[in-house]
């Protein structure tokens, strides 16, 4: 749990969200601001800040986190088409590692990372 991370907030109920589902290491919840039709959240609960900071120590949160996002979209019937992006550096807004699961119509189609 780091302070003043939103979602780690999120993780701990501390502030409400849409949570989908969950794992021992990971948790689903849908953005507050969708860029597509189905626009889901994959985060460890665990406080890791960005992909470049991920270790061989990780690689429970991150299996745990591949199953769940692989359940979200078998389960939200999006597994003829999604997309699992990760933003790091200047395109992440939020400091807390997390994939965007995207699928369905898209708010921008020519955008490769929408
Ligand atoms: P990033 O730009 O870091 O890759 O994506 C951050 C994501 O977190 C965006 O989809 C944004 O809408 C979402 N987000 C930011 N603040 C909140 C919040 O308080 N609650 C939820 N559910 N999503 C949030
Ligand atoms: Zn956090």
């Amino acid at each position: 749990m780091e302070e003043n991370c939103i979602f780690c907030k999120i993780i701990n109920k501390q502030i409400p969200s849409t949570i989908v589902a969950e794992n021992g290491e990971a948790i689903a919840f849908k953005t507050i601001k969708p860029i597509a039709e189905h626009h889901i959240l994959i985060a460890p609960k665990t406080h890791i800040k960005a992909f470049v900071d991920l270790k061989n120590e990780h690689k429970d949160i991150f299996m745990d986190m591949i199953n769940l996002a692989i359940k979200v979209i078998e389960e939200n019937g999006i597994s003829d088409g999604s997309k699992l992006a990760m933003n790091g550096g200047k395109y992440q807004s939020v400091p807390h590692l997390h994939w965007h699961i995207l699928a369905g119509k898209l708010e921008d189609e020519d955008n490769i990372l929408n």
